[in-house]
């Protein structure tokens, strides 16, 4: 229980700490757009009016284009002024790059104080523009600003974050989840010491009790030795027999808790082990109006001990004579099924309610109280047949309808 409890909070603090560390990344990047963005806008329109400004002082035309070298590693700028299809003036990248703005800017199609964001493609690198155009007028003719920024220093640095941050991302998750044990670990601790001293109790407190209840017996058949059988010595007796099987039942839990069970795991031949289980309880219920069934597949091996798994099967044939009436059927089926080793107990008795099942494997838990204060029990059966199945790494589950009956199967991995 305590593993789950851990497993669940590794895997919720590590959720947080991911879901938390990519909020951040992702807000990182959102912010880092949004400055890029508004610094980039008011650049280039500050620098759209000015080159408008200077375009409409200028005392005519001189159709000069000057050329620079475009960088990939700064953020540039360069201006074109357009009258009547000519580019009359120009400050621009050289090379491919200048020719392609240069067939752009003469057909410009965008229309004016819109940024528009251009792709360059030169040999193995790609330039990326942010281009705006204006109006300006000289000499009584209407012409055209589109001035432009190179912002591939900005689109790389952009691309690195964003590979990076994903890297970042990815290691963060790895770490998280460390961070996530250990803190579950911390949060655990005093759970986990309360329910071994809880455990110690008990387990002390079942030992302590077995020698008086041991003594009580002795006396109590002395008594009756004495004074011959007798009704209320039968009640003490009974009495005692029920404590001493809970007693029982708490030290071997407590054992398989602890991982401390001695009982040696075997090739066991599960077919013969269930067939003389069976007849022992067909012995024991004589007074049933049918024997238990059995269809049991010969030769079949499962590595377990048969302490252990008589237990199981104990604990499941027991609840079956206990919650079915005498007039109904039991089976017991034994097959192997892909590559699992199946056993069923199928009975028609009482059945468990839906809203039980979840809880019928849980210490202490038995299903409905009331039908249950007439059979003996402390609910504890099924929780020993779990840990038990849990130890083999096999698996317990169970189907059942109120009035129909039970079918209990476990699955053993086969030998
Ligand atoms: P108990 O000592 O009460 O039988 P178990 O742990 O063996 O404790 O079973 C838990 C509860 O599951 C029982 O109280 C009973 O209500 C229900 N149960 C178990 N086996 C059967 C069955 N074959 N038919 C109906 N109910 C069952």
């Amino acid at each position: 229980m305590i593993e789950k409890i851990k497993r669940n909070l590794v895997w919720r603090y590590t959720c947080i700490i991911f879901a938390v560390s990519a909020l951040v990344f992702i807000s990182c990047d959102s912010v880092y757009h949004y400055v890029v963005q508004h610094t980039l806008e008011e650049n280039l329109f500050d620098y759209l009016y000015e080159e408008c400004h200077e375009a409409e002082d200028s005392k005519g035309i001189s159709e000069k284009v000057h050329s620079y070298e475009v960088d990939s590693k700064m953020i540039q700028s360069f201006s074109y002024w357009v009258l009547n299809g000519k580019v009359i003036h120009a400050a621009q990248p050289d090379g491919l790059v200048g020719a392609e703005f240069m067939k752009k800017v003469k057909n410009w199609p965008y229309p004016n104080m819109e940024i528009q964001y251009i792709k360059i493609r030169e040999q193995h690198e790609v330039w990326n523009f942010a281009a705006v155009s204006g109006d300006f007028r000289l000499q009584g003719q209407k012409g055209k600003v589109i001035v432009a920024m190179n912002l591939t220093p900005i689109e790389d640095f952009s691309e690195n974050y964003r590979q990076y941050g994903l890297l970042i991302l990815l290691m963060i998750c790895i770490l998280s989840y460390f961070i996530a044990r250990n803190l579950a670990n911390r949060a655990i601790s005093p759970i986990v010491k309360m329910y071994n001293n809880q455990k110690e109790f008990v387990s002390n407190a079942s030992h302590e009790l077995k020698t008086p209840l041991g003594v009580l017996m002795a006396y109590s058949e002395l008594v009756e030795a004495k004074c011959g059988k007798n009704e209320d010595i039968n009640v003490i007796k009974a009495e005692i027999k029920n404590m001493s099987a809970l007693i029982e039942n708490l030290l071997i839990l407590s054992r398989l808790d602890n991982q401390k069970s001695q009982e040696e795991a075997v090739d066991l031949d599960v077919g013969a082990k269930v067939k003389e289980i069976v007849a022992k309880f067909n012995q024991i219920a004589m007074d049933r109006k049918f024997p238990i069934e059995e269809k049991i597949e010969n030769n079949l091996k499962v590595k377990i001990s048969p302490i252990d798994f008589q237990r199981v099967m104990n604990i499941l044939l027991e609840n079956a004579l206990k919650y079915t009436p005498k007039n109904k059927k039991i089976a017991v089926t034994l097959e192997h099924k892909n590559k699992k080793i199946n056993i069923a107990v199928k009975d028609e008795g009482v059945g468990i309610k839906e809203k039980d099942l979840p809880h019928i494997f849980e210490r202490f838990y038995r299903a409905d109280a009331s039908h249950n204060r007439k059979v003996s029990g402390y609910g504890l059966g099924l929780s020993i047949a779990w840990k038990i199945v849990e130890k083999y790494h096999g698996q317990i589950s169970v189907i059942s309808q109120v009035g129909q009956g039970s079918t209990f199967c476990v699955e053993f991995p086969a030998d």
